[in-house]
This record gives structure tokens, sequence and C-alpha cells, in this order.
């Protein structure tokens, strides 16, 4: 600021007024900060995402699923048609703007409708079907952000384009199963099936009837819901709604001749593969596009005292959106709808923060990263580069080497080296920079042995055997 506008900024406002100057505003202090319902992921906890990315993507690779990676942004309506305009997601989560352009863009809020946005527009259609395909990355919901619920996370979708058969839905369930034992989560899978649109109809009206007759006493947004989508209903958390729903008519006795064909091949490919599951008709999962299959993974606390405050809660009080790990099942309309062939297809998202917290409470074991072996000390200036150059040479054969060179001191250098638990340090100083050797310093025993850079490979190799 000019020193000029700092005089009129000192005589207020009034003076300005007067004077008919520019009102000049102070400048607001700022003070970075994250935003709300964001979260950074620190080096602490990166072991977790290293391990449960590398599990994951090594059982879907193993199933013959291909890697995408999508875009971040999309077009808004994209998700306003395929994840559905009265969705909670799209009605009232989505992180929207405008670009320069004035193109409407949303920053993705789930990954499906852009699969099948990639699907149709990459002519994916033509490969041999089924197409299986994985993708992981951040999604956005602008949601109240609590334990379990972030305005930014990310999600792992597993996806299987272009088949119709309950077996691709159990193959599905087998991974989730397989990953999930790999990680060392205790979970169990809650399935129901929507069946399909003709079926849904005639499951809607009997919800519509039974509901609304007792319309009053269900919560505000469930009285909407009933007018725009009423299946929704069955999702809603408020306890009032939740003891009407308990006695509410179930979509599974309501399932067309096909869809229920689906659901018990289904179910017997579940008892035939071992999967462990349960049935829940509550299970409507709040978007628009799933048909037939749905389910849920929640987790199976080992905390005996977890578990025990878990079920000694009703059914209605255990806040189902907040614990469940993933969740998925088919969408066989959506390629369709968007634009493309009529193309079944069947699909899973799981939350990553959710089952690395869920790894925390069932207290998991994690591989930990492997220590260092060797620290690289110098003690004079002259010797900083030559000890990079040492660090580097071993790095390079595979040894698991560390430094600070930022120090000068030695005695400094030897404290991190044994809090870091190393077997040798390799110290450089002056003398050694000159004659081209470096010492061995056996940090169990404290002995020390002076050789030459040139042999410093081979030694340590001897010595770490
Ligand atoms: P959904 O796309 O809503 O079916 O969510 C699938 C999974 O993503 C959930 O089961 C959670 O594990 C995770 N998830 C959904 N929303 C959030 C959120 N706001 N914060 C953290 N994880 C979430």
């Amino acid at each position: 600021m000019s020193p000029r506008k700092k005089k009129i900024l000192k005589r207020g406002k009034r003076y300005q007024r007067a004077r008919r100057l520019p009102l000049i505003k102070k400048e607001e202090k700022y003070v970075p900060h994250i935003l709300r319902g964001m979260k950074d992921i620190l080096p602490a906890d990166q072991i977790y995402w290293d391990f449960v990315l590398k599990k994951m993507e090594e059982a879907v690779r193993s199933y013959g699923f291909s890697k995408i990676t999508l875009p971040i942004l999309e077009d808004k309506k994209l998700f306003e048609k395929g994840t559905g305009r009265t969705t909670e997601i799209v009605e009232k989560q989505m992180f929207n703007f405008s670009d320069q352009s004035g193109t409407p863009i949303a920053l993705r809020p789930e990954g499906t409708p852009q699969l099948v946005r990639a699907y149709i527009e990459q002519g994916m259609d033509n490969l041999p079907q089924p197409v299986k395909l994985y993708h992981f990355g951040q999604r956005f919901r602008y949601e109240r952000p609590q334990s379990g619920r972030q305005r930014e996370f990310w999600q792992f979708d597993i996806d299987i384009l272009g088949s119709e058969k309950p077996i691709v839905d159990a193959e599905i369930l087998l991974l989730l199963q397989n990953i999930f034992q790999e990680l060392g989560l205790k979970i169990n899978f809650e399935i129901n099936s929507l069946g399909c649109e003709n079926c849904r109809k005639v499951y809607r009206n009997k919800l519509v009837a039974y509901l609304g007759g007792r319309r009053n006493k269900l919560c505000p947004d469930c009285q909407k819901r009933l007018e725009v989508n009423p299946l929704r209903v069955l999702d809603c958390k408020e306890q009032t709604c939740q003891f009407f729903l308990s006695q509410s008519p179930q979509i599974i006795d309501w399932l067309c001749e096909e869809c229920r064909a689906h659901f018990t091949r289904l179910l017997e490919y579940l008892d035939e593969l071992e999967i462990i599951y349960s049935l829940n008709s509550r299970i409507v999962r709040g978007l628009d596009y799933y048909t037939k299959t749905v389910f849920e993974i929640l987790p199976k606390r080992v905390d005996k005292q977890k578990d025990q405050q878990l079920e000694a809660q009703p059914a209605h009080e255990i806040v189902r959106g907040q614990i469940a790990l993933g969740g998925g099942g088919r969408y066989d309309n959506l390629v369709e709808f968007l634009g493309g062939r009529s193309t079944p297809a069947c699909g899973v998202a799981l939350g990553l923060e959710r089952i690395i917290e869920e790894l925390k409470a069932q207290s998991a074991k994690i591989p930990k990263i492997k220590s260092p072996q060797i620290f690289v000390a110098q003690i004079s200036e002259i010797a900083r580069s030559t000890a990079l150059k040492i660090f580097e040479n071993l790095r390079q054969e595979g040894f698991r080497a560390t430094h600070n060179l930022s120090k000068d001191s030695l005695k400094t250098q030897l404290e991190i080296a044994n809090k870091l638990k190393v077997k040798f340090s390799l110290i450089i100083g002056h003398q050694e920079f000159l004659n081209k050797t470096v010492i061995i310093r056996d940090m169990n025993s404290g002995n020390q042995e002076i050789v030459d850079q040139a042999k410093i490979v081979r030694e340590i190799k001897k010595r770490l055997k």
C-alpha cells in the first residue's frame, strides 16, 4: 500500500467520505487454514494409504481389472442426469462453479457417472465384454463434517460393465471378501434387491399406501420424499421414521420374476462361494441408477467393548451411513440412460478414509516401513558432497541408507543415527576426504575402521550379511 493510501486509511472513513475520496478498506488479515471438511494426509498416515492401495490394486489386477484414471472435474449435468436430480448428492452436496467460459462444472461427488461417460465416449462398448475397470481418487460432497464424513474423501471403485449375469455380482463380492481378508478387516455384507423399474413401481405404490396413512408422523424430509422419491424414506435416519419402516412392506416380496430369479441365483452363488452376508431390506443406496442387487459393507468390530456398544444400540440408532466402508450394486440402465448402448453393469465404491480408520480401530497389522541400515555422516563442509555421493551409491546398490547433511556436528548426526537404530554409520571428515577413505562405525560396539571409499559397497555387503 502506498504511503498516501496508508495516510488516508489512518484518517478514517469519515474523512474519506468528507473529502469524497474513494473508500479504502483495511486489508483483511489472512491466516492460512485448511477448508472445513478437508484433510491433509500426513506422512505418518501414508503407511496405511500405501498398504490399503497396494492390497486393493494387487487384488483387482489378479481378477483381471484394468486401471482407468478419470478427471476430478466434470460437466455438472453429468451428475444431475447420472446420479439423479433429486438425490441428496446432487440437490445439496455438489461443489459447483462456472469456469471462465461459463460452463457449469462440478467437482466429482462420486465415480460411477464419470466411468460410464468414459466407457461411452472412449468406445469401450466395442471392446470384448464385460469390461472390468477400477479407479480411485478424491470425491467432494458438501456435507456437515463429522466422524467418518468429510467434504473431500477418497473412493476406490471397482466395476464390471457389459454383463447382466448374477455371477458378476458374486464375483465382485468375492473379490471384496478377499480384499478385506487381505487387509485383515472383519466385515459383513448387507444385501438387498431394488428390482427393476417394473417391480419398483409396484413396490413404490405399496410403500406410499403404507406410509401415506402415517404421513404426518414422518419427519419433514420424508414427507417431501414421499412425494418425490418414496424409496428414499427407507434410508431415513430419523427415529420416528425408522419405527414405521420396521413394519413397512419389503421390496423383495414384490420383485418381478426376472429380478427374483437374479437375486435368488446370486444368493445361491454366495452360499456356494462361502460368502457370509445378511439380507437387509432397508438398503436403497440413495442414488437413482441402482437396479436389482444393492449391498453395503459394514465393519464387524473385533473390539469387544465397541462390539457390545454397537449391538446394544437399537438398529435405528446406528447411523449406518457413517460406518459403511463401501457400497455398490447393479446399474443396468445407466449406460443407456447416458446415451450409450444397453449395457448392464455392477460396481462398488470403497471409502478409503473409513477403511483406514477401521484398520486402526481393529488394530490390524500394517507392515512397518523398513528402517535404514546405514547412516552417512560428514564432519567438514568439504566432505558434504562426497557424503551425498556415497549415500547415492549405496542407495543404487539397494541398501537402505540415510543422512542428514544439513547438520554440522558429528555428535548430532550420530545421535540421529542412534535414534534410527542403524547398524553402521559412515563418517567422512576432512582427512577422509583427502585420503578418499571412510570411517565405518559399528553402532552397537562403537568400533571404528577406516576403509577406501572405492571398497565401501563390498565392505558393507560383507558386514550386513
Ligand atoms: P456412496 O458413494 O455414498 O455409496 O459411498 C460409498 C462409500 O464411500 C461409503 O460407504 C463410505 O465409506 C465412503 N463415503 C461416502 N461419503 C463419504 C464422506 N462424506 N466422507 C468419507 N467417506 C465417505
